[in-house]
This record gives C-alpha cells, sequence and structure tokens, in this order.
C-alpha cells in the first residue's frame, strides 16, 4: 500500500478544496465535497447526498448535511441551482452555467452560459439591482428517441 491522503471519506482534492474555502475538513464534508466534485459535474439533492454518504460509511444525519451545505453556500463553495420542481439542486460554485431540465428524469443537465444570448432585460425594481440571471430549459425526449417505453400501448396479443 502506497501512503496516500485519499480514504473513503474524502480524496486528497476535496481536503485542499476545503482548506482553500477555509473550512474544517470532517469526514462528512469531505465525503460531500468528493461528491459533488466528481466527473462529469454533479447536481445532488441533500437526501442523495446523505444516501451517498451512508454508503460509504460516513457518519452524520441529514440534517448535519443540511448544515454542511448551509456552510459551503455561505462561503460560496457550494451553490443551491434554482430549479424547477420539488428537488433541490447544489453544484460546486465552478463558472457560470445555465441548465436543461429532464423532465421525466428530475435531473439536470449544464449548459455553458456562453450558449445562452439574453436580448433584453427588465430593469430591476428601485432599490435592487441584478444579483444574476439563471435560466433552466425544460426538456424532455423526442418520440423517436424514446426507448422501450416508445412502444407503450402496443398490444402484444
Ligand atoms: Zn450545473
Amino acid at each position: 500500500m502506497t501512503a496516500s491522503d485519499d480514504s473513503p471519506f474524502g480524496s486528497h482534492r476535496a481536503r485542499s478544496i476545503l482548506a482553500e474555502a477555509g473550512l474544517q475538513a470532517t469526514r462528512q464534508r469531505l465525503a460531500i465535497v468528493d461528491i459533488l466534485s466528481g466527473q462529469p459535474p454533479r447536481h445532488v439533492s441533500a437526501e442523495d447526498l446523505f444516501d451517498a454518504l451512508q454508503s460509504r460509511g460516513a457518519p452524520g444525519s441529514l440534517s448535519r448535511v443540511y448544515g454542511s451545505l448551509k456552510r459551503f453556500c455561505e462561503t460560496g463553495l457550494v451553490r443551491r441551482v434554482p430549479a424547477y420542481g420539488n428537488t433541490v439542486w447544489y453544484e460546486m460554485k465552478g463558472e457560470d452555467h445555465h441548465h436543461f431540465y429532464i423532465e421525466e428524469e428530475d435531473r439536470l443537465l449544464d449548459i455553458p452560459a456562453g450558449m445562452i444570448h439574453l436580448a433584453e432585460l427588465p430593469p430591476a425594481p428601485p432599490g435592487y439591482e441584478l444579483a444574476g440571471i439563471d435560466v433552466l430549459c425544460r426538456i424532455r425526449r423526442t418520440a423517436s428517441e424514446a426507448g422501450p417505453g416508445a412502444s407503450r400501448g402496443a398490444q402484444t396479443r
């Protein structure tokens, strides 16, 4: 075995991300950063994270997961994705981008910011300024691309 900082509770990379954000590296925080910063970039709910942590054997309750996410958002490490539907997603705060929302799968995909051109925006009401723009494009599979479900309704006998 080689000496390494990597453990089931968080990689060396997660450790440096937390250190850079000035956050204490608890086992739970390391595991959360590890999951969120995986490739491809992930959008996960607090419940998804909690399940993933449980399967890694990382300690902590769901309310502690929420606590960690709140702290991560405050420090600018993670952001809450403003999205449609009931799920609240979190992602590592990287480059500005927008999202596709796949309705049937309740899942998000990134859209690079440069791919969306906004022509005109209303001015912010007096006393407010624009803090950011988030575009969410709701998408669904086209009929021809639909998988086995496409034959739904066809009688077999
Ligand atoms: Zn995203």
